[in-house]
């Protein structure tokens, strides 16, 4: 299963020469990688700049709406970042949940048109407590709700935990054998949902306070192929030093 590492700068930086700046020296750190796919998601109106330039890092949006047109105030389409050559969308991220009010219901939709329009889905899974349970038993359930087991391909589940996110208040950093939890509880669903097969073959890779001390433990030892990088992607150095610590554990 080939490795992922996606940066999520959420709402950063506030000008597009800084964006460039970062996307530039992370572009320039992991040029001679070929093993593990990058993937960063900026804001969206950094998309088309940072589009421009030819790398091998992969572009994604946080977020896209499920109509492709049409009078839908301030929202992007799955379609509009699709025309633009992006390939990836950040869906279901908790943070959307806790200041958007974002429904299940509305990411359920959203993972349809990202879907339908060829987009990768980059699916965030996690709870607000250590439980393994109804909470994210729920958000795949609905979230997943109409899909066929072919769609799940081209899916790549997210194990969220809130309580490991960088932000959170008196949050504590997740262990590789929490992760593995997190990672086994999903695959233990998709299996109800979906199939032994496609169970086993979904990629998982772990989002929650990844650094490059912490990210050979999740891969090596918390079942998941990868990470999303929240706070340390703003880092270039960190960001390129968490790439090269997967690139190192992945045979090619
Ligand atoms: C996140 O918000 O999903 C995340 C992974 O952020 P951080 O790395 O900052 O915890």
């Amino acid at each position: 299963m080939r490795h992922l590492i996606v940066a999520n700068w959420k709402c950063n930086p506030v000008s597009s020469k800084e964006a460039q700046r970062l996307f530039d020296a992370v572009a320039e750190g992991i040029k001679n990688i070929n093993n593990v796919e990058t993937v960063i998601c900026p804001p969206f109106l950094y998309l088309s700049d940072l589009k421009s330039g030819a790398s091998s890092v992969k572009l994604g949006g946080q977020d896209c709406f499920w109509e492709d047109k049409g009078a839908f105030t301030g929202e992007i389409s799955a379609k509009q970042l699709q025309n633009l050559g992006v390939e990836y969308v950040i869906l279901g991220h908790s943070e959307r949940r806790k200041y958007l009010d974002e429904s299940i219901e509305a990411v359920n939709k959203k993972i349809k048109a990202a879907l339908s329009t060829k987009l990768k889905v980059i699916f965030c899974i996690g709870s607000q407590t250590k439980e393994l349970g109804e909470e994210m038993e729920s958000q795949l359930e609905k979230g997943l709700q109409g899909l066929d087991k072919s769609d799940v391909a081209d899916l790549i589940f997210v194990y969220e935990p809130v309580w490991a996110i960088s932000t959170t208040k008196d949050k504590v950093t997740a262990t590789p054998k929490e992760t593995l939890a997190g990672s086994l509880f999903i695959r233990k669903i998709l299996e109800r949902l979906f199939d032994e097969r496609t169970s086993q073959t979904a990629r998982i890779i772990y989002g929650g306070s990844v650094d490059s001390q912490n990210i050979e433990g999740f891969v090596r030892e918390g079942g998941v192929s990868g990470g999303l990088v929240g706070a340390a992607s703003l880092d270039p150095d960190e960001f390129v030093r968490i790439v090269k610590k997967v690139a190192l554990n992945v045979k090619s």
